[in-house]
């Protein structure tokens, strides 16, 4: 027999594969910053006691076997379930685009201290959002800082190109910001309003509690959503589907 001992470790739930009949593949997102793919073993419609704490988005501690190939949830205990984003399809959904983003920006055996404490605020915070234009600011807010902190921070200050210190355009392209000669070159370059401009600012700057209470209007919350959607999109080179979703609602 070998000699791989249980461990425990806290985690958020980010994904679930079917595994044949009764199984859950868990992607979660660890303490550690770390990604984590387990089998949680007879989860499925409710065979487990432990079933509920392996839920999308729950917040768990559990006890890990290593295994050959994957390792084993044996347990799980609640930290926080999140309960409140149940509640509401919304919530749900612009949970789901925190989750989609979490796994593309954590990596197994890779620890960031980071990763695991934001997405966790974000879900709290998120829990008590009870209109759309705060769930959009929020899960523009959570992109935006995740990318930031992976080494995708945009330029908002002076133009991504040349330097000018007034630009009123926004290319993804181009990696942020850009003057009027500038965008003239870029096919992607869109014109922003010096409001929009201070929005994307504070989406990196301000805390998630600062932003529920912030006062902000649809049109303003969609337009960042929008742009956090197409800056993830073209940083990660991948599809976002939740995102996506999450626009559509
Ligand atoms: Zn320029």
């Amino acid at each position: 027999m070998g000699s791989l001992r249980s461990y425990r470790a806290k985690g958020i739930v980010l994904d679930r594969t079917v595994l044949g009949e009764h199984d859950l593949i868990l992607t979660l997102l660890l303490e550690s910053g770390e990604q984590l793919r387990a089998v949680a073993k007879g989860v499925r419609k409710g065979r487990s006691r432990i079933s509920a704490r392996c839920d999308y988005f729950c917040e768990s501690d559990f006890l890990i076997t290593p295994g050959k190939k994957l390792d084993i949830i044996s347990d799980a205990a609640t930290v926080d379930a999140h309960h409140a984003l149940g509640v509401s399809p919304e919530k749900v959904s612009a949970a789901a685009a925190l989750c989609e983003l979490a796994a593309l920006t954590s990596f197994e055996e890779s620890a960031d201290p980071f990763l695991h404490p934001i997405l966790s605020r974000a879900l709290t915070v998120l829990e008590g959002a009870d209109d759309q234009p705060h769930r959009d600011l929020i899960v523009a807010a959570y992109a935006f800082k995740v990318l930031a902190h992976s080494g995708w921070r945009p330029e908002l200050g002076s133009c991504a190109i040349c330097g000018d210190e007034d630009p009123l355009y926004l290319s993804d392209s181009a990696g942020g910001l850009v003057c009027k000669s500038c965008a003239d070159t870029l096919p992607d370059a869109e014109p922003v309003s010096r409001s929009q401009v201070g929005w994307l600012r504070s989406l990196i700057s301000l805390r998630f509690d600062e932003l529920l209470n912030a006062q902000i209007d649809d049109e303003t919350a969609l337009f960042l959503l929008g742009r956090a959607h197409s800056w993830a999109a073209s940083t990660l080179s991948v599809r976002l589907k939740a995102m996506e979703f999450a626009l559509s609602m």
